[in-house]
């Protein structure tokens, strides 16, 4: 076990402020990182300072990640890589439908829970396989909101044909914009044996429904989604209120009834849908929404809708930060406080009406999802802004003095005057310079002595319990940049484009302090390429706590670094379908984990795009590359512009490539 930041005799620089010496514990990473917070039950930290995955959660083995992804690099699976864990998926399921067992148990509600699993969260067949698996115990279906997404589902759930007990059979969701084909194939999944249900978004929908069940001769179930007025707040979008994208009004919803009603199918009308938007920060819309939606559902079935199912939707939240506060990247609530909600405000609307309780359907993507994917990347380089004082000159500038004696005189007592001082001395240095009073030199000498003062500020800042605001950017300015291997375009597009939180932390090193603060930046050759928001118990904070790199020194060899892991956590859900190409880096390997009773297999590797592959997306053919470029080297040869070692040396590197992973050996 390292020490390093222990050890390390306390520089000139802190000699003012002595911090008694802290042996870093892993419990002190747990606490800065808020493992728990987000991460439990799968996610912690082992003695060796590892970030351990426990798939299972509190029942069944657990593995150390960092030498997972050292066992698969040896195995030629490089970084950047997903991991997901297949038992982290059946864990999510089960919660969930133990969730509305006991609440169904609890209020003794007179129905039953049927699950559905929202295809759009996460596309890719491993994770519909495994969710079709695991949820065949609890008939868990699948929601298709495009006419893809409902050929998946067609082809991925298990047909069921037991008339006699329609509710022991898995549901298949069908929303969305539908064409004639959409109705058409959904209609006929009913023969197969499928129970689908159509819910219509659009009242054009349901013409097109009536004609197309009439001409097949089979009677559809037809849902309605409505139009709430609740106002589900947050980053994902509006879905409600009366300018929402999707659904019908309450005037709406009364028309195609009316249509129903005079084709003599207002029995088929058995759903009533809702959707207020994802990732519900806080349970009190939720509450609202399931009030109005109660009502619409008694509403219906008094209209003389043949009304059987309650499906609410998405919308329940992952706590990325830990923090179980209604802030948008967290949640004031558990599963259980959802459910019971959900259960008892139906229960209460029916029982005042009289009428039965419907079957209870949700759409739940996010909460299901997000925790089996864990992002795996590797620190390329930093950049650390490390304040060294210029050596004293015989004959200094008055300029240069002057922040010398700023930086000897910083104390506890006058730190934020100091500052001041400080900047305003850096500013005359600069205009100095620009008049050709300060040589280059002088001018190094005073911004260096400049962010020495900024430093041994920092240094008493972190002390206080108080930091005044003129300096709260101090933090940021002094970071340093952590160049990761990974495009936050192609892995984590939420970040970029909606300011999503997840957590990230180093996955191993937890033993040690992490003396450096950070911002991370990608190997895109794009400014808004880079993480600097990052998870914090209140609101989030610009830089993150990380180690310093370690050199390893070579014989007759230029040093390199040690590898510096770092993951990203519950990235299982929207991510990876919403990446893009950006640079053309491409698709990121991908394994999948299943514990077994020796200890883990990986099921399935998925590989990343080679530079060949991402090419050809753009519509180049890599073998015509190849070829200009040879042809090139002809001429240059011909013209002894080139030798042949070199053009030989070129046309290997570049044939190499072509096979290579998109993203850099670390
Ligand atoms: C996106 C979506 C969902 C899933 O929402 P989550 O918040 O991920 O649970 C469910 N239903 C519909 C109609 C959706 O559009």
């Amino acid at each position: 076990m390292e020490l390093q930041a222990v050890l390390e005799p306390p520089s000139e620089q802190t000699a003012l402020v002595p911090a008694p010496p802290k042996v870093w514990t892993i419990e002190d990473s747990e606490n800065l990182y808020r493992i728990e917070g987000w991460g439990d039950p799968y996610f912690s930290i082992n003695a060796a300072g590892h970030v351990t995955v426990a798939p299972q959660g509190d029942h069944g083995g657990s593995l150390d990640l960092y030498e997972l992804v050292e066992g698969l690099r040896k195995r030629n699976i490089g970084l950047p890589l997903l991991v997901r864990f297949s038992d982290i998926l059946a864990d999510r399921i089960n919660r969930l439908n133990a969730a509305f067992a006991r609440g169904i148990a609890r209020y003794n509600y007179p129905n039953h829970y049927r699950g559905v699993y929202p295809v759009k969260c996460n596309q890719h067949r491993h994770i519909v396989e495994s969710l079709v698996r695991y949820g065949k115990p609890y008939y868990f279906g699948l929601e298709a909101g495009s006419k893809p997404e409902l050929m998946i589902a067609l082809a991925m759930l298990e047909p069921t044909d037991s008339p006699e007990a329609e509710h022991n059979q898995s549901l298949l969701i069908c929303n969305g914009y539908k064409d004639r084909e959409y109705i058409e194939t959904a209609l006929l999944a009913r023969r197969l044996g499928h129970r689908p249900i159509i819910v219509l978004e659009q009242v054009s929908e349901v013409i097109l429904a009536i004609e197309i069940s009439q001409n097949l001769g089979i009677k559809p179930i037809l849902g309605v989604r409505a139009k709430l007025s609740t106002q589900g707040v947050g980053r994902w979008g509006v879905s409600t209120g009366d300018r929402a994208k999707f659904g019908l009004t309450i005037p709406e919803m009364l028309r195609v009834t009316n249509q129903l009603k005079d084709a003599e199918m207002l029995d088929c009308l058995q759903l009533l849908h809702f959707h207020i938007g994802s990732q519900i920060s806080s349970i009190s819309v939720i509450k609202e929404a399931m009030t109005e939606a109660s009502q619409i559902y008694v509403q219906l079935q008094k209209l003389g809708a043949g009304m059987q199912y309650l499906d609410v939707g998405g919308g329940l939240g992952v706590d990325y930060d830990g923090s179980k506060t209604n802030f948008y990247a967290s949640k004031n609530y558990n599963i259980q406080n959802y459910v019971n909600d959900v259960i008892s405000a139906v229960q209460e609307a029916c029982d005042a009406a009289q009428i039965p309780c419907p079957t209870l359907i949700s759409e739940s993507g996010r909460a299901i999802a997000s925790h089996q994917s864990v992002l795996i990347f590797d620190v390329l380089a930093t950049n650390q802004i490390n304040p060294q004082l210029p050596k004293v000159e015989e004959k200094e500038h008055l300029i240069v003095r002057n922040l010398r004696e700023t930086w000897e005189t910083i104390s506890v007592d006058n730190y934020q005057e100091a500052y001041h001082d400080a900047v305003q001395f850096k500013e005359e240095a600069i205009s100095l310079f620009n008049f050709g009073y300060l040589t280059l030199k002088e001018r190094a000498g005073a911004e260096q002595l400049y962010w020495a003062c900024c430093q041994k500020i920092l240094d008493i800042c972190r002390q206080q319990d108080y930091v005044p605001d003129d300096l709260e950017d101090l933090e940021l300015n002094l970071s340093s940049i952590y160049y990761v291997n990974m495009s936050v375009f192609q892995s984590a597009p939420d970040s970029w484009a909606i300011d999503q939180l997840f957590p990230i932390m180093p996955i191993h090193r937890l033993d040690q302090e992490p003396t450096q603060r950070g911002i991370l930046a990608d190997i895109t050759c794009d400014s808004d390429g880079k993480i600097d928001r990052f998870i914090d118990l209140k609101d989030v904070k610009s830089v993150l706590e990380l180690h310093p790199l370690v050199e390893i020194q070579h014989p007759d060899q230029p040093p390199t670094a040690e590898p510096y892991y770092l993951g990203m956590f519950l990235m299982g859900a929207y991510q990876e379908i919403m990446g893009n190409l950006h640079n053309l880096f491409g698709d990121i390997n991908v394994v999948h984990i299943q514990m077994t009773p020796k200890g883990y297999q990986i099921e399935h590797l998925v590989k990343g795009d080679t530079i060949a592959e991402v090419l050809s997306y753009v519509q180049y053919d890599p073998e015509d590359l190849l070829e200009n470029v040879r042809c090139y080297t002809e001429t240059a040869l011909e013209e002894e512009r080139m030798t042949l070692e070199e053009a030989q040396l070129l046309l290997e590197n570049y044939e190499r490539s072509l096979l290579q992973y998109t993203y850099l050996k670390g």
